[in-house]
C-alpha cells in the first residue's frame, strides 16, 4: 500500500543523444536513488553489462514477459523492444527509494496514464543545439552517417513531445544539467520553490524545431 514514506519516480527522456544516460547514472548515486534496469530486444553495445545496463533478452523472452503482463510499460524504438518490468520499481519505491527511469515518450506516456499511488516528475532533457546534437551522435559508437541521419530526424518527431513533461532542462554541460534536475526534484519532494523559465524553454524548443 502506497505511503508517504514511498519514493517517487523519475522520468528522464529525451531525443537520442542529449545526453539522458550519463544524466541518469549520476542521479543514481545519489543517495536513496535506484535506476529502473530495463530489459531490451537490441544487442549490447561495446562495454555494456547485461543487467547492469539493460537486461538483454530475444524475442521470444521479451514476448512471454508481455504475455505475463510483467511490464509496467514497454516500447518499440528503433526497431527494438524496451520495456520495464512492474515488480522491481514497486518493491523499491515501496522501500522508500526514488527510482528513475531512462525511457523514451512512449513510456512515459503509459506511466503517466497508469496514475499510480506514487509521485511522478517527468524530464525531458534537449541539447542546446541542433550543431551539437549532430556532433554528439557522430561522436558516438555509430559512425555510420545512414544511423546519425535517422536519428537527427528522429529527433524532429521526438521534441514535439516536450510538452508533455513537468520539466525540459537544456544539457549544455553536465554538471549545469545535473544540478537542475537535482534541484527541481529537491524543490519537488520538499515543496520547495522551483527555478523553472517555461518561456525560455518555449523559445528553445522553436529554435530546435525551425
Ligand atoms: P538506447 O538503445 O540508446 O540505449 O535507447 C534508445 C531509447 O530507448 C532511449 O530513448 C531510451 O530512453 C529508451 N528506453 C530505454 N529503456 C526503455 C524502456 O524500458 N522503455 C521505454 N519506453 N524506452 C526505453
Amino acid at each position: 500500500m502506497p505511503s508517504e514514506k514511498d519514493g517517487v519516480m523519475i522520468i528522464l527522456s529525451s531525443p537520442s543523444g542529449a545526453g539522458k544516460t550519463t544524466l541518469a547514472k549520476l542521479l543514481s548515486k545519489k543517495k536513496n536513488f535506484a535506476i529502473s534496469i530495463s530489459h531490451t530486444t537490441r544487442n549490447p553495445r561495446q562495454g555494456e553489462v547485461h543487467k547492469k545496463d539493460y537486461f538483454f533478452v530475444n524475442d521470444a523472452e521479451f514476448k512471454r514477459l508481455i504475455k505475463n503482463e510483467e511490464f509496467l510499460e514497454y516500447a518499440k524504438v528503433f526497431n527494438n523492444y524496451y520495456g520495464t518490468t512492474r515488480t522491481p520499481v514497486i518493491d523499491n519505491l515501496n522501500k522508500g527509494k526514488n527510482v528513475l527511469f531512462d525511457i523514451d515518450w512512449q513510456g512515459a506516456d503509459q506511466i503517466k496514464n497508469k496514475k499510480l499511488d506514487y509521485k511522478l516528475i517527468t524530464f525531458y532533457i534537449l541539447p542546446p543545439s541542433k550543431d551539437v546534437l549532430f556532433q554528439r551522435l557522430s561522436n558516438r559508437d555509430m559512425k555510420d552517417k545512414l544511423i546519425v541521419d535517422e536519428r537527427m530526424k528522429q529527433f524532429e518527431r521526438d521534441v514535439l513531445h516536450w510538452i508533455n513533461y513537468d520539466y525540459v532542462v537544456i544539457n549544455d554541460q553536465i554538471e549545469r544539467c545535473f544540478n537542475k534536475i537535482d534541484n527541481l526534484i529537491d524543490a519537488e519532494i520538499n515543496n520547495g520553490s522551483k527555478d523553472y523559465d517555461l518561456n525560455f524553454i518555449r523559445e528553445h524548443v522553436e529554435k530546435l524545431t525551425i
